[in-house]
């Protein structure tokens, strides 16, 4: 499945990739929320995570999105990991996907 999302990860279109192994690419919304605003994505398609399995690399993105907060240095201040799934959850890209989110004040509830 062809996304906006494997035509970065296949170098096809540009993005400022943050965070790269075997199983995960990581890059900066282009559409940023927060001062932090990081997509960990895995890089075999997965359409999102109500279709994800035992299979996808479900911790290595948590854990991908732990080391890149680290590295921006959101980790001592706090931020905040959103999975949208489907219409209502907001989601926009059926390529799964983690936003890591940081750098201000998150609000609770979430919009
Ligand atoms: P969703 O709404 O599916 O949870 O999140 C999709 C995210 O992908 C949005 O925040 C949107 O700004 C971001 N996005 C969409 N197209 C591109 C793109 O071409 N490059 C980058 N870096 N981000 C994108």
């Amino acid at each position: 499945m062809e996304t906006v999302f494997s035509k970065i990860i296949s170098r096809e279109i540009p993005a400022d990739i943050v965070f790269e192994n075997d199983d995960v690419i990581a890059f900066r919304d282009i559409n940023p929320q927060a001062p932090v605003h990081v997509l960990i994505v895995p890089k075999k398609w997965v359409k999102g995570i109500e279709s994800a399995d035992s299979s996808d690399k479900l911790a290595e993105l948590l854990l991908a999105a732990a080391q890149i907060a680290r590295d921006e240095g959101v980790d001592r201040r706090g931020y905040r990991l959103v999975i949208n799934s489907g219409a209502d959850g907001g989601q926009t890209v059926d390529h799964l996907h983690v936003h890591l989110l940081g750098g201000r004040k998150m609000h609770w509830p979430p919009g």
